[in-house]
């Protein structure tokens, strides 16, 4: 049969892509629904056609799927934070364990016996977890000032100031910040122009400290009545650190390299497993610090330190699993590009009074094989955790030669953890176990960190 657009079809939905979306078919042609969940039987329109496949919009749910649960958030759907609220948590935690599992099979061509996984660890409240947001600031249709989240795959902003990922003092510094500019002119970024100063208002929250960041990105060197919302701000309670970021640039970059303090100080602290770590606007922190305890705790068993081990920490940020692992290695050095990151790591070690740990900015292509060829530094142990696309293989060459005992990878792409374990597994290293962690509930990431051993010669 022939399927055209916009005609109207009934799908069961038998599959979940790695994007949340339903997958289905009717009469052997496969829809791909966004917002379909397992289980339901839906009414869709279909939107785009190729030969085999086609998209379809959900119009309705003729029966819903009995792991469908009621989304709590009212914008789950146009919003593109979440993708899979309207799942069962038990099923999104499936879903995660599914998902780096096929990645592993599909992309790292391992066998699936051979894949030894526990199921992925969870929240047992997986809302309100996220200690960062950075909320877009422009104009609606009648030019009233609005911020919120990007609507998936556009820039259209959704006005929701209440994002049930994060936390309740986000509200109050949007409006703070948005009844501001409005009162004194302060005009919003558009991106189609490139005029307008305020381009988005990034939160920072300690989640154990209560203390709150506040860093508007301006498309300007000033804002204009500063210290009137400074005066605002600072009554909020927990307000700790206000900043202001330039960012001059027609990009999608968020954020600019210049931070400049308006009040309190440039950082906030908040501490995980007991050790503090002072976070500044521009460096990497990871967003759900609950789950981010569980993690690191993972990539300390896993590292299985007895005390007198070498370990480097690659893409360290601010020497987080650096210090997580310094209490029980020998000595561990940081690799992390970002500079502020590499300041952040230092005088973290220094709060904490941790001695046996060196940092190093720079590039980890760069800075392992210099000290390792030049230096002689060696391994016991290397933990990786690098960004979505993973290790440039010159990273990994350089891991193999050094030839640790283990390699921790942590990863949150599991698509890149494949490919570069199959790299790994290729040059004398075994993958014993991997394990899923739940950084991201409600949407359809996944943490995962994979331990390997070097096989006997
Ligand atoms: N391990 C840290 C940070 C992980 S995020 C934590 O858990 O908090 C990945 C980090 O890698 C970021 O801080 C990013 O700035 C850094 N990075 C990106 N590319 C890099 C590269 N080529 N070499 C070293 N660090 C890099």
């Amino acid at each position: 049969m022939e399927f055209k657009k916009n005609d109207l079809l009934t799908v069961t939905i038998e599959d979940m892509g790695h994007d949340g979306e339903g997958i289905g078919k009717c009469d052997g042609y496969t829809v791909f629904v966004k917002d379909a969940v397992i289980g339901d039987t839906v009414r869709v329109k279909l939107m785009k056609t190729r030969k085999n496949f086609g998209y379809g919009r959900l119009m309705e749910i003729l029966t819903p799927s009995p792991d469908r649960t009621e989304a709590p958030c009212p914008f789950a759907r146009p919003c593109g934070g979440c993708q899979i609220q309207a799942l069962s948590y038990e099923k999104q935690l499936e879903f995660k364990a599914r998902k780096i599992r096929n990645n592993l099979k599909r992309i790292g061509g391992f066998a699936d016996e051979e894949i030894s996984m526990e199921p992925v660890i969870g929240m047992e409240h997986p809302f309100g977890y996220r200690n960062k947001a950075q909320f877009p600031v422009g104009t609606d249709r009648e030019g009233r000032l609005v911020t919120g989240f990007y609507a998936g795959r556009t820039h259209s902003i959704i006005p929701n100031r209440k994002c049930l990922l994060g936390v309740p003092v986000n509200e109050t510094i949007l409006d703070t910040v948005l009844d501001f500019m409005e009162e004194f002119g302060v005009t919003a970024y558009q991106e189609d122009t490139g005029k307008g100063l305020v381009r988005h208002v990034l939160i920072r929250y300690g989640f154990h400290t209560g203390q709150v960041m506040v860093c508007l990105v301006v498309n300007g060197t000033k804002l204009p009545h500063s210290q009137e919302l400074v005066e605002r701000l600072r009554r909020i309670e927990g307000m700790t650190s206000i900043l202001l970021n330039v960012n001059r640039e027609r990009t999608n970059v968020i954020l600019g390299s210049q931070v400049r303090l308006l009040w309190g100080q440039e950082y906030i602290t908040d501490t995980i497993g007991g050790i503090q770590y002072q976070i500044s606007p521009l460096s990497f922190f990871q967003v759900n610090p609950v789950q981010t305890e569980k993690l690191y705790g993972k990539a300390l068993e896993f590292a299985g330190l007895t005390g007198g081990e070498t370990v480097w920490d690659l893409y360290c940020g601010i020497g987080t699993i650096s210090l997580f692992l310094a209490r029980k290695a020998g000595k561990v050095y940081g690799v992390e590009i970002v500079p502020e990151a590499i300041a952040d790591a230092g005088k973290n070690a220094e709060i904490n009074g941790i001695e046996n740990v060196e940092f190093f900015v720079g590039r980890a292509e760069d800075v392992l094989p210099e000290k390792y060829e030049k230096e002689g530094i060696r391994a016991d142990v290397i933990v990786v955790d690098p960004p979505r696309k993973g290790c440039e293989e010159s990273v990994l060459d350089t891991m193999v030669k050094m030839g640790p005992e283990r390699i921790v990878y942590v990863s949150c792409d599991s698509a890149t953890l494949a490919r570069d374990l199959k790299y790994l597994r290729e040059r004398g290293y075994e993958v014993k176990k991997v394990q899923g962690v739940d950084m991201f509930p409600e949407t359809v990431h996944v943490e995962t960190v994979a331990l390997l051993t070097r096989k006997a010669q």
